[in-house]
């Protein structure tokens, strides 16, 4: 079966829209797994559950009011006291990769429509003027001359 470009966007929307649901799925679940999950003495910026990844995503403000965040290398040292939050750390990575597909196909699929519809328009009729000065579409071509012509009593108003 050959697939259609559009299949296939349809096809990358519902797979990237998926992969996103079951990415935050796994993510919640190995937020579980964290050894911090027992210990809600402290919570992130969201509310929620303070863990190694809400660590390495922290932003360290100095007296000068620079922000900083971790190095690639500290975050690592720190995810790898846990292995939960190491493992949702990598789901998060993937579940952005998967949003970004998302977004991707979304903007394919609405340009997709936005050419049917540009397509079902219906061409505007070709208006032109009687010779008593009535309009109306045309409606006489002879291959040279395309007019309208009202068909009244006038001799103007007919061929
Ligand atoms: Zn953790
Ligand atoms: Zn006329």
């Amino acid at each position: 079966m050959s697939t259609s470009k559009f299949e296939q966007a349809c096809a990358d929307y519902a797979e990237a829209r998926l992969a996103v649901k079951k990415a935050t799925l796994r993510i919640g679940a190995y937020f579980d797994e964290c050894t911090r999950a027992n210990d809600d003495s402290r919570v992130n910026r969201k509310g929620g559950q303070y863990s190694h990844v809400s660590q390495v995503l922290e932003w360290e403000v100095d007296d000068h009011g620079n922000e900083s965040t971790y190095t690639a290398a500290e975050r690592d040292e720190v995810l790898a006291e846990c292995p939960g939050c190491q493992k949702a750390w990598q789901a998060i990575q993937a579940r952005r990769e998967w949003r970004k597909k998302f977004g991707i196909a979304k903007r394919r699929i609405t340009l997709f429509g936005n050419q049917i519809l540009a397509a079902r328009e219906e061409p505007e009729p070709e208006i032109a003027t009687c010779g008593c000065g009535a309009t109306g579409e045309v409606n006489y071509d002879d291959g040279t001359e395309r007019r309208y012509y009202c068909y009244s009593a006038l001799s103007m108003c007919s061929p």
